[in-house]
């Protein structure tokens, strides 16, 4: 099977189970935002593409129609239903949560509830900024990664989280004059852009998170998406054209047509869309139903190859090259079928 076929087998899975007998040859990673917040993961290369998925060390689900890793003398093969969907997969090392980068989530309480994000309801251990200033510093100077990225949740105003943030980004910049540096944080303030713009943040994600209006007021009811939308046109005169990207989870009850709009609307501002399968977990299984009023759809990975490939197709029209990000989701690639380095 083709990598990029075998990696949206994987997506569409989402787990696998990888017995504890397995020796890895890295740790695996914990991820602190977003809807995989919480849970323990790992990377898996698969010819020339890389996946990340959600770790299960009890082989308590049906291992016919789970994925898991099996092999032995440092040989590994991801298996489905009993047959090998890739063979001789490698582990990746995880960096600080995504290969290269020290990617990390500064707050981990967040005020508003969008419904696929577990960090409402599942507030870990938060770090204090300055030990994460001094943890990105570390990694950077042993050469564990060449490249910073930081989000957050907002406990209290978004001003107040893009401030932090800030802090952080001129920190690593006083002793990393040259590091690239992704800033992921959520506002409709330009001004707060601004401020990450002059603390020496080089890209930008501001997420838009759904296709429509309508299904954006049933998930994040408190986001403002207007707002968002004309802060990544800001965003864009500021950090420069295909140096801002944007969230846009698939699963959440929109068509293809829908999706393929919301990317090309942002394609034309110089936005590139990551395209994101939704996850479904035991965290956010319950606020997606009440939001959506029914189970949500994560996509299969038939859907995942047929959007991806438009999605290729809207970055060719627009001059957007993905490849061109030094941080963030489009430099790691492991959570979605990417354009260009998938297929
Ligand atoms: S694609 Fe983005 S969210 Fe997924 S592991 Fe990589 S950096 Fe993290």
């Amino acid at each position: 099977m083709r990598p990029a076929l075998a990696k949206a087998a994987a997506l569409e899975m989402a787990r696998i189970l990888v017995p504890r007998g397995i020796r890895l040859p890295f740790p695996l990673s914990r991820s602190s935002a977003g809807p995989g917040g919480g849970t323990t993961s790992i990377f898996l290369q698969i010819g020339e593409t890389t996946v990340r998925l959600e770790v299960e060390r009890d082989a308590d689900r049906d291992r016919r129609t789970g994925l898991a890793l099996r092999g032995s003398g440092g040989r590994l093969d991801i298996i489905r239903g009993g047959r090998v969907l890739a063979r001789d997969v490698r582990v990746r090392g995880a960096g600080l949560h995504a290969p290269g980068q020290a990617f990390i989530n500064l707050h981990d309480r967040c005020r508003f509830g969008c419904a696929f994000c577990n960090l409402p309801v599942s507030p870990g251990k938060g770090l204090p900024a300055r030990r994460w200033a001094a943890i990105v510093r570390g990694a950077l100077a042993a050469g564990k990664v060449d490249a910073v990225a930081v989000t957050t949740g907002i406990p209290d105003t978004p001003s107040r989280a893009c401030r932090d943030i800030a802090r952080l980004v001129r920190s690593v910049r006083r002793d990393f004059p040259s590091v690239p540096v992704g800033v992921e944080p959520y506002t409709v303030d330009e001004g707060d852009l601004r401020a990450l713009r002059r603390a020496g943040a080089t890209e930008l994600k501001l997420n838009i998170q759904c296709a429509t209006g309508a299904i954006m007021r049933r998930v994040c009811p408190e986001l403002d998406r207007d707002g968002i939308l004309e802060n990544l046109e800001a965003g864009v005169r500021l950090f420069g054209r295909g140096r801002v990207c944007s969230n846009l989870i698939i699963g959440l009850g929109e068509t293809d047509a829908q999706a393929l709009r919301a990317a090309r609307l942002l394609a034309r501002m110089g936005v590139a869309v990551n395209i994101r399968p939704l996850r479904v977990n035991a965290l956010n299984r319950g606020p997606l139903e009440r939001a959506l009023g029914g189970r949500p759809g994560p996509p299969d990975g038939r859907r995942l190859l047929r959007l991806s490939r438009a999605q290729k197709r809207i970055f060719l029209e627009h001059g957007l090259e993905p490849g061109s990000f030094r941080t963030m989701c489009h430099r790691c690639t492991a959570c979605d079928i990417e354009p260009f380095a998938d297929l």
